[in-house]
């Protein structure tokens, strides 16, 4: 059952609205001003994700069959580095951040005061289910806001291990967790908050954001996308290849940012497709489904979305699945027609089409007819192909000679642009998503200079 805190029933559905004025009175408290407040909450989240650590990787291998090392590495220990970031670097975020002031309103002073929101809704995505509604929670809360945390419905054991932690450890007052799906998202998103940050597909992007609108709520979404992967016939091959497989397949390929496709030089995709055959293999073993290190697939309805991508596909790797895990094996597609499905949509999941060009200006062109994507990767040993490939694409993000990694850098604003999304967080990106910028002038009394006042008469115009 979803856990639903003091619920007020509004027929003929759910109502929020005491639960939002709760974290408000809060929040006009002023108690979410204080750095020290915000530095011991920082610290208590710390503490949960350390204490706890055993129960959240059993979660998180009950919801997606996440090995222990990925979701140490990609959502335990990914939080606890961005909270250490935070904590580093708060007391210098939390400054104003001043700048010149033009003479005319000499003498005077002028600076952006980061200023918290108030209260946030943060709706998280079941791939990455800690890090994707905790990593946004850490922003909030280094930006002084109180928060209601709606965890995907998608990764039940995570969402329900999170519902009952976060009040052990965190100041009741300002945060609540509420579990469930659509019906209690769409009751969340019918109250009015200060911001709303979103992680998910598409189409429920356009619902969150037009539910904002009626409120005038700024939003952050956090799409995804299909990530294009450039690889260049004069690259070394050998690790090109071991960093497709560890980007595409960690988490069965059910990452935002993991490579969607593969566009590669007409001639040389049969030496690209052997190294990734081969590596997968070394990373994997002969079956992946066989291999500890390889995840689940969330759910059947999943598998099913991705068995139908293979229909009439000419599969060179793998397509072989479990219903009952449910999973599939790591699969290379070559070659399939860019109306099919799986060229159209954004495959989330452990299938990698290769795509031949004749052309890297035809693989330009390609990307560049299609949705922004959310990141986009280019493998090559040449600089000058690397660079025209940033300066002729836009996306999110590039990565050049790597898969993901660029998330790893806290000073990395992470977002996307277009159909991708909007906004960015991660470091100091997150607090600013959180803040306002409020802009202040200082003036004095001194030096009252009389000629902007009326009237104006003909000697004040000639100066
Ligand atoms: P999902 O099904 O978990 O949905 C995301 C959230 O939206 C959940 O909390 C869910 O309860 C809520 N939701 C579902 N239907 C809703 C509705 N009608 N109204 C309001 N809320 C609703 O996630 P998903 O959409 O399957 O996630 C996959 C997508 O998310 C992919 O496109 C992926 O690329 C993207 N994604 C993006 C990022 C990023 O950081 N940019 C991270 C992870 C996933």
């Amino acid at each position: 059952m979803p856990n639903r805190p003091t619920l007020h029933a509004i027929e003929p559905g759910i109502c929020y609205i005491d639960n939002v004025k709760k974290l408000n009175a809060a929040y006009r408290s002023g108690k979410t001003q204080s750095l020290d407040w915000r530095k011991t909450q920082l610290l208590a989240l710390k503490r949960m994700l350390e204490d706890n650590q055993a129960a959240l990787l059993d979660a998180l291998k009950q919801d997606l069959g996440k090995c222990e090392t990925e979701a140490m590495v990609a959502e335990q220990g990914f939080l606890l580095s961005d909270i250490d970031h935070t904590l580093k670097h708060l007391d210098q975020w939390v400054k104003p951040r001043k700048v010149s002031t033009p003479m005319v309103a000499w003498p005077g002073k002028s600076y952006k005061q980061p200023e918290s929101l108030g209260t946030v809704l943060i709706i998280g995505a079941w791939n990455y289910p800690l890090q994707l509604l905790l990593a946004p929670y850490i922003a909030a809360l280094a930006a002084g806001n109180c928060a209601v945390l709606k965890p995907s419905e998608l990764s039940a054991e995570t969402s329900a291990l999170i519902a009952k932690l976060i009040p052990q450890y965190m100041d009741v007052s300002c945060v609540e967790v509420i579990e469930g799906g659509k019906e209690e998202s769409t009751a969340l998103l019918a109250c009015k908050w200060d911001h709303i940050f979103y992680t998910g597909g598409e189409a429920v992007g356009k619902v969150v954001m037009s539910a904002a609108a009626r409120h005038l709520t700024p939003v952050t979404l956090e799409l995804g996308g299909k990530s294009p992967c450039f690889v260049d016939k004069n690259t070394n091959l050998k690790v090109t290849a071991r960093r497709i497989v560890w980007g595409k397949w960690m988490n069965a390929g059910q990452t935002c940012v993991a490579p969607d496709y593969i566009i590669v030089e007409k001639g040389f995709e049969q030496p690209l497709i052997e190294a990734l055959r081969k590596e997968l293999k070394k990373q994997y073993g002969k079956s992946a489904l066989a291999s500890p290190d390889y995840g689940n697939i969330i759910n059947q309805r999943h598998l099913s979305r991705l068995r139908s991508y293979l229909d009439n596909a000419n599969v060179v790797y793998g397509g072989d699945f479990n219903e009952e895990r449910p999973a599939m094996e790591p699969t290379l597609v070559l070659e399939p027609s860019l109306d099919s499905a799986i060229m159209q949509e954004e495959i989330f999941g452990p299938i990698l089409p290769v795509i031949t060009v004749p052309s890297l200006d035809d693989g330009i062109n390609l990307v560049n007819e299609r949705a922004k994507p959310l990141a986009l990767y280019a493998f090559s040993d040449n600089d000058e192909v690397l660079d025209r490939i940033i300066s002729l694409t836009s996306s999110g993000s590039v990565c050049t000679n790597d898969t993901m990694l660029f998330m790893t850098n806290p000073e990395l604003p992470f977002g996307g642009v277009g159909n991708s999304g909007m906004g960015s967080y991660h470091g100091r990106a997150g607090f600013d998503t959180f803040s306002h910028l409020k802009t202040v002038m200082k003036r004095s009394f001194a030096l009252d200079v009389p000629f902007r006042y009326a009237p104006f008469s003909k000697f004040k115009l000639k100066l």
